[in-house]
């Protein structure tokens, strides 16, 4: 059954009075009304909408032409049928030029014109159901917009939130450090004669209050990252003496002997020296701290074509497959691994990776549980 309401515009009212009739006897379902001058059907059409417009062409005062014209402006998705003379073809021309749905030439064939009626109601319910979907559409991309904006809005305050957590937790733990520090020399300096559990107590505080120091450091190197602060002092430097540098400063740490394997020609970069061996250093504990008591570590370095690639070897633990990706997440460890030392913050890697890539860099790990691991600095060359 079709539905819909349809308006009928004619200046013959005997053509007025019948085609209702005709419409009603084929269609089912369907309302009408009349009107009989664009003045009238304009009048009508004020007060609703029609789901379809037939109208003749020629009529005193404003044409059908004009009448659809008008009808469009207001509702351009409402069917226009219109009536034209016999052999009027350049009328039915205009009139589909104009936009008319479709033309019906008199003498009217009732069940064409019928036909062509069922047709532009149907149109009229497709249009209406794909305005209805582009609405529903709408609506929901603009709850999703909504949406992205609160969570961007949520995930922005927590963000701050956690960088202001960062910053106080690290200006609290430089002033406890710097406490401890001075009550621990005046313990050393009046206890010089002690010996036995009193010495290893201050010995263990000692040791406490470096892991703080490097806490507080770990901290504030990453709250500088995460605000986008961490600013690189550049200059060329041998990288050959930067590697060399970076060993000596941390083979007292480290306890074992690090064979390294340096290039005999300078091999110069723009690198923030004290930021790379960071880096290089951090590689070097890792590798003691993830292997077994005096298993070999070493150091190379390299040229591969426009890139410096200074590695780090350990025959230790290793990095199952699955973590590996995850290692350079800030406050990561994988889980489940025994260490020589105790436990870092997690943010070792994490800042090594952000001062290499600040330098244009990248790192690179090759792994294999229970055989060991290669951390490596790749730098770009000048
Ligand atoms: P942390 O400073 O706490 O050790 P890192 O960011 O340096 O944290 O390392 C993250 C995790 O990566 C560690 O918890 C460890 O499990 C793994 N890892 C890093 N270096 C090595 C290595 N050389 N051998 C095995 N595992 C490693």
């Amino acid at each position: 059954m079709q539905t819909g309401q349809i308006l009928l515009v004619d200046d013959d009212l005997a053509l007025l009075q019948a085609l209702p009739h005709t419409i009603s006897l084929r269609l089912s379902g369907v309302e009408i009304a009349t009107a009989s001058s664009a003045q009238a059907a304009l009048e009508l059409l004020q007060q609703q909408e029609y789901d379809a417009i037939v109208s003749d062409i020629k009529m005193p005062g404003m044409d059908g032409l004009a009448l659809m014209a008008t009808v469009y402006e207001r509702y351009p998705e409402t069917p226009v049928l219109l009536i034209t003379g016999h052999g009027e073809h350049n009328l039915a021309i205009q009139a589909l030029r104009g936009g008319a749905y479709d033309y019906i030439q008199k003498p009217i064939d009732r069940d064409d014109f019928v036909m062509t009626l069922h047709r532009a109601l149907h149109t009229r319910q497709l249009r209406r159901q794909i305005q209805e979907q582009q609405r529903a559409l709408e609506q929901y991309a603009l709850s999703l917009e909504r949406q992205v904006e609160q969570r961007t809005h949520e995930l922005a305050a927590a963000n701050a939130a956690k960088d202001r957590f960062l910053d106080m937790a690290t200006r609290e733990l430089t002033l406890l450090r710097s406490h401890w520090l001075a009550v621990t020399q005046v313990f050393t300096h009046h206890l010089q004669q002690i010996d036995g559990v009193e010495k290893l107590h201050l010995e263990d505080m000692g040791c406490s209050i470096r892991r703080m120091e490097r806490f507080s450091h770990e901290l504030q190197d990453a709250s500088l990252i995460q605000t986008d602060h961490l600013v690189l002092r550049r200059d060329c430097y041998d990288l050959t003496v930067v590697c060399q540098q970076a060993l000596d400063e941390s083979g007292a740490e480290i306890g074992v002997s690090v064979t390294c394997e340096l290039p005999d020609d300078r091999l110069e970069a723009v690198v923030d020296r004290a930021k790379i061996i960071q880096a290089l250093n951090h590689l070097l504990s890792n590798a003691r701290v993830y292997s077994s008591c005096g298993a070999p570590i070493s150091v190379t370095l390299r040229r591969v074509e426009e890139e410096a690639i200074i590695s780090v070897y350990d025959q230790g633990i290793g990095v199952p497959e699955q973590y590996l990706l995850r290692i350079y997440e800030p406050f990561y460890r994988v889980p489940g691994v025994e260490r020589n030392s105790p436990p870092g913050l997690g943010l070792g890697l994490y800042i090594a990776r952000a001062i290499v890539e600040q330098h244009g860099g990248h790192m690179e790990v090759q792994s294999e549980p229970g055989q060991g691991s290669t951390f490596s600095i790749v730098l770009p060359l000048p």
